[in-house]
């Protein structure tokens, strides 16, 4: 077998974007170090030779930072400080021919779905007895799944499969194992995360299987919370809030994007449903799962959305009280559908009202949250903060949803489970002390 001769570098991987990157980024670290190349996640500028940049290419702002960060290292080449610069990721799939011309300073480009040839680049071979293994670039004792890549929806705004391609499901037994192992490695909380989850299997078992997914990953040891992502209202399979309301394990917790309220936008932004069916479906989680946080994403400022949709998706927001809510302006994404509609809402006008549907939706977050005071409340420990530990109950996520401040003289461990006795809320964090 010829042996390979390669000069003992080091490669830092810089995320950037949503998790299904940093799940990229984790296996791209643990094929790396089954090949016993040395590999960091985002270490110091001029601690490594070659740098990988998983770039993000969703909207404006995430594009630039993902250009800012390029020319950033780029600089750090030109001083010396990094030998070769690669880019993969998102952005690099949607403007690679573009970006090579404009940044011919970045050594190679790769696309989203590369990962052979980035590692045949790097002088190693992917290994497939690594598949489900993983490296995780935080504490550990939460970590994301990636069930599927991809993504077949039509969504007008949405430039997502022209980045990441057709809905690909992993198989059940794959992502079991990927459980096991994390489990193993002191995971207890699984994040489900994908394009679009609830479309799971229709690939690859021509049926939606995420209800058997869920049943099969409540059984693995170890892991104690399960918590569902990117969850589509169209087609939504309903035997997942069965599972969800038999199976203790899972959060009481639907991510389930809805991007607007008006049946008319809806149909602009062809989202295959309407206000009425988006409504009854709304109705039928918080019936068939009680106590269940909702957290969804709306977009606001999308060409056609006049003063008057606006208005009742304000109304929907205010009646429907979603206990989680992110907020996108509208952004012109070249090659999308609503690309070839004239873009007329005013930058300003977008801005103004995702300010007023964040303020709509701290008052009525303000009011949910007073109302857990008094309340026991089972927080897993993220960090510790000065003299407090921060943590998450089922009905938030990382980084994206509330923090319970948690007020103790105790030693708490990251990753340790505590009933912790609410004694103050704020519009997006709790506070309490542990039961003694
Ligand atoms: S489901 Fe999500 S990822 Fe897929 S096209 Fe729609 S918005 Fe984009």
């Amino acid at each position: 077998m010829k042996t390979r001769v390669t000069k003992k570098v080091k490669v830092n991987i810089v995320t950037l974007g949503c998790s299904k990157n940093v799940v990229d980024s984790e296996v791209l670290l643990t094929q790396l170090k089954g090949n016993n190349i040395e590999a960091v996640h985002e270490s110091k500028m001029d601690d490594s030779q070659i740098v990988v940049i998983n770039t993000c290419g969703f909207i404006d702002n995430a594009k630039q930072e993902s250009i800012d960060t390029i020319l950033r290292y780029v600089d750090a080449k030109e001083e010396g400080l990094v030998e070769k610069v690669y880019v993969t990721g998102c952005l690099s799939q949607r403007y690679k021919d573009d970006l090579e011309k404009e940044i011919p300073n970045v050594d190679a480009w790769f696309g989203t779905r590369d990962l052979s040839r980035l590692l045949k680049q790097l002088n190693a071979n992917y290994k497939h007895e690594l598949v489900g293994e993983r490296i995780l670039t935080n504490p550990g004792h939460y970590a994301y799944l990636k069930i599927s890549e991809g993504c077949d929806r039509p969504c007008s705004f949405c430039a997502i499969p022209i980045m990441r391609g057709k809905h690909l499901s992993k198989p059940i037994e794959e992502l079991v194992k990927e459980a096991h192992h994390l489990a193993r490695n002191g995971t207890r909380e699984l994040l489900l995360i994908a394009q679009d989850s609830t479309y799971y299997g229709l690939d690859l078992y021509k049926e939606r299987k995420l209800a058997e997914l869920l049943v099969q990953l409540c059984k693995v040891e170890g892991i104690e919370w399960i918590r569902l992502h990117y969850a589509f209202p169209t087609g939504f399979p309903l035997d997942v809030l069965d599972v969800m309301a038999n199976e203790p394990k899972i959060c009481n917790y639907l991510d389930i994007p809805l991007q607007h309220a008006s049946s008319k936008m809806l149909q602009l932004m062809r989202r295959g449903t309407t206000r009425e069916k988006t409504e009854t479906l709304l109705k039928t989680i918080r019936a068939k799962v009680p106590g269940i946080a909702i957290r969804t994403t709306l977009i606001a400022g999308h060409p056609g959305e006049s003063k008057s949709e606006f208005n009742e998706l304000m109304d929907f927001v205010k009646e429907t009280k979603f206990e989680r809510l992110g907020i996108f302006p509208y952004s012109h994404e070249e090659n999308t559908h609503s690309y070839s509609m004239a873009d007329d809402v005013p930058d300003k006008i977008k801005q103004e009202r995702v300010e007023q549907l964040m303020e709509l939706q701290e008052s009525i977050s303000y009011d949910l949250n007073q109302k857990r005071i008094g309340s026991t409340l089972k927080v897993l420990i993220d960090r510790r903060e000065g003299e407090s530990y921060i943590g998450r109950t089922e009905f938030d996520s990382p980084e994206v949803d509330n923090e319970v401040i948690v007020k103790t003289n105790q030693h708490l461990r990251i990753g340790d489970f505590v009933n912790v006795k609410i004694t103050d809320a704020s519009e997006f964090d709790l506070t309490g002390a542990p039961l003694t």
